[in-house]
């Protein structure tokens, strides 16, 4: 039952934007949160936000308007002042209280974040968790960030370097994990001692809000977070080049992400990018293929496969093709489709309009080239972004599919022959995020581990996006990493000092 998974707790548990007579079944209209203050945008615009499963409008969020983005920068390079002197030791301990703040309100958050996004319940109150913990690793990680003595060449003389935080960061994330993308970010830039201005998904605004509401409730001092939303273009434009900003991080599709580097390349900016993936699943004759096909279909049409790593080209091993497809197809089929908030749904609907002509054009070219539906292939009834879980087999290279990120719920199977064939398709497209393997061989595993150009690599199991392990791609997929003792790198700026005594 929805509200065994997310119970609702009095209106009073939810802060400002549920205390002031507001059912606690309601959603919000988002407000900015500048140097410290909650508020309504300069001007008072505001964007309207749908439920996905609906197509209704249920609630609204701020637009930042230019005058709201300089005083958000004002803030934020105050809020750099006062975060980057703060001792480690002090900023974990804010840290660690967000995060226990933030697992007493993941019943109520998570409710926002289906009705937002349209990932069932159980699902959003995974990911809520999910963020609690990658809080706490941070915080930990925050008295970490050690720098190091080099052996001189003289006596008397001591070589160091000293991590300094790279200073007030730019964080742009999109709508598919409203949480999850703010929280990594966030997460890293506060332990290393960065101030951030988050600019967060406009369709899927308040789960994003009430994580913040978290940090600034834990005690976090004002202007150290800045939370705005508007056009998305604008706000980089204006953002990124600005000589406040000093690093610059982004999750969202290759073509954007690409421009944005090059913004930010201009102004010699430090960036991290989180960008698309086609990741291959590569699946070999002597694998358990019973146990992958049903995993991997799992994690297929987790999030309707609206989801950076998602499992897309599935390379399986002649032998074992048709024994795949088969279990494949009758997983896909159990998918429960329908509205996130209601029980026994185990796939919601497609996070917003865009996706459902995205998932038709792919398609529609693969049918005309050739291509077999074993299962699905069309939307579900005509309100609500609803889409059937999709398997396609004879695909061929040509397809536009096999070329594009789907990022929805579409599979395509197809078969290999050999080792070197299927290493040369896994590697055939620029995109490097995820990558996934089944086989009983340990020559196979590492042999496949080293020669698949990826970010990340899990085999026989699913083993990605944990806090204290590194998740970023390579080739178009972006550089960086926004997991593991990397990701706090990424926000620190290494100074060397060598110091003779006199
Ligand atoms: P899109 O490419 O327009 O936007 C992707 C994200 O980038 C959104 O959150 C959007 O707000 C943001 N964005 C777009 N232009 C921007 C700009 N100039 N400055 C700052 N932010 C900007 O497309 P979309 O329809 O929202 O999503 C479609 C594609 O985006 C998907 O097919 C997928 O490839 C990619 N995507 C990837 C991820 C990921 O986790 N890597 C998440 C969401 C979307």
């Amino acid at each position: 039952m929805a509200r065994d998974l997310c119970h609702m707790h009095a209106a009073k548990d939810l802060g400002p934007f549920l205390s002031e007579k507001r059912s606690p079944l309601m959603y919000p209209d988002v407000q900015l949160h500048i140097a410290g203050v909650w508020r309504d945008a300069d001007g008072g615009r505001r964007i309207p936000v749908l439920n996905p499963a609906t197509e209704e409008q249920i609630g609204t969020v701020a637009h930042a308007s230019r005058a709201d983005l300089d005083a958000a920068l004002d803030a934020t390079a105050k809020g750099f002042q006062t975060w980057s002197r703060m001792s480690a030791y002090d900023r974990s301990k804010i840290m660690r209280k967000a995060a226990a703040l933030w697992r007493e309100r993941a019943d109520q958050v998570c409710r926002l974040m289906t009705m937002e996004q349209g990932k069932p319940l159980a699902e959003a109150k995974g990911e809520i968790l999910a963020a609690a913990d990658i809080i706490e690793w941070f915080a930990e990680e925050a008295q970490r960030a050690y720098g190091r003595v080099i052996p001189a060449r003289a006596p008397g003389i001591y070589q160091l370097v000293v991590k300094e935080p790279v200073g007030p960061v730019a964080a742009f994330t999109p709508w598919n994990f409203p949480v999850n993308q703010v929280v990594r970010k966030l997460s890293a830039a506060l332990a290393a001692g960065c101030s951030i201005i988050v600019k967060a998904p406009e369709e899927t605004p308040a789960s994003p809000a009430e994580l913040i509401r978290a940090f600034v409730d834990a005690g976090v001092p004002a202007g150290v977070i800045g939370l705005v939303y508007g056009v998305p273009s604008e706000i980089s434009e204006y953002l990124i080049p600005h000589p406040t900003i000093r690093k610059v991080t982004f999750t969202g599709s290759t073509p954007v992400g690409k421009k944005l580097a090059a913004l930010a390349g201009e102004h010699m900016k430090r960036v991290t990018m989180e960008l698309g993936g086609h990741a291959p699943v590569i699946v070999f004759d002597d694998a358990d293929v019973d146990l992958a096909a049903r995993q991997i279909a799992g994690a297929k049409f987790r999030n309707a496969g609206q989801v950076c790593v998602s499992p897309t080209r599935f390379l399986v091993q002649e032998k074992v093709y048709e024994q795949f497809v088969d279990k494949f197809v009758a997983t896909a089929k159990t998918v429960k489709v329908g509205n996130g908030l209601e029980e026994g749904t185990t796939m919601g609907p497609l996070a917003n309009e865009r996706r459902i002509p995205a998932m038709e054009t792919l398609l529609n070219d693969a049918r005309q080239k050739g291509a077999e539906i074993r299962t699905g292939g069309s939307r579900i009834g005509n309100k609500g972004y609803f889409f059937e879980p999709t398997v396609v087999t004879g695909v061929t290279r040509e397809m536009r599919m096999m070329n594009e990120e789907p990022f929805g719920p579409m599979a395509m199977i197809l078969p290999f022959t050999d080792f070197d064939e299927v290493v040369t398709e896994a590697n055939r497209l620029p995109f490097g995020l995820a990558a996934y393997a089944y086989t009983r061989s340990a020559k196979t595993a590492n042999a496949v581990a080293a020669q698949v150009q990826t970010g990340m690599m899990t085999i026989n199991h699913l083993g990605l996006a944990l806090p204290e392990v590194p998740f970023g791609g390579v080739k178009d997929s972006g550089y960086g990493s926004e997991g593991g003792s990397e990701a706090i790198e990424a926000y620190l700026n290494p100074k060397f000092v060598t110091q003779a005594g006199l």
